[in-house]
């Protein structure tokens, strides 16, 4: 069965999306790839991610075409695409690694994210890496918002004047999220579960 993230198109915190039970909601009317219905779209239960910020487990909830044998989860804003954890999380995380380096600001993560300082180190830079290469893919997109050359996010918070640029982007692109890359944009997200 393959499967297909789209986006939740609402602003949830984490918080907001746990107390109103969102993945509960009704969240999709009608299979993505058959709007006239008789496809026997259903919903298929949920799988849970975990929540960088403490609050536990967070259900996603998922749906499913039996015609096409397709599911398709429904992935709240505040999560990254394909990378665990959390968006601003991440953008976080790429900003001290420009700003300190990968290799000093893999020190402060090490005790809680992975076993070992070139564990962290190289985990680090393979999220940086991911980062600098969707907003090196988004050039074309906002050529106003992104210059080429430019990429760094600590630039583009200044640019754009807010800490939570990737979330901005993700706000600004929606239409295209399925066919943007990972972590801000879906494409290269079809399995249901995060890697690291
Ligand atoms: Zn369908």
């Amino acid at each position: 069965m393959t499967g297909m993230q789209l986006p939740l198109k609402h602003d949830y915190s984490c918080e907001e999306y746990l107390t109103q039970k969102i993945w509960e909601k009704k969240l999709l009317s009608a299979c993505p790839n058959h709007p006239e219905g008789g496809c026997g779209f259903e919903r298929l239960g949920t799988y849970t991610r975990s929540s960088s910020d403490g609050r536990g487990e967070v259900p996603i909830a998922r749906y499913r075409c039996r015609r096409d044998g397709k599911t398709f989860s429904i992935l709240p804003r505040f999560f990254a695409a394909r990378y665990l954890g959390n968006l601003q999380q991440l953008e976080d995380q790429v900003v001290a690694a420009e700003a300190q380096g990968a290799w000093q600001a893999a020190k402060n993560l090490q005790a809680s994210e992975a076993s070992s300082h070139v564990d962290s180190y190289q985990w680090l830079r393979r999220r940086k890496k991911a980062v600098h290469r969707c907003l090196s893919a988004l050039v074309g997109l906002l050529p106003k918002t992104l210059v080429r050359g430019v990429l760094q996010v600590r630039e583009l918070r200044r640019t754009l004047g807010t800490k939570q640029t990737l979330l901005h982007l993700r706000r600004q692109l929606e239409g295209r999220l399925p066919q943007l890359a990972v972590p801000i944009g879906f494409c290269g997200a079809s399995s249901s579960r995060p890697i690291s």
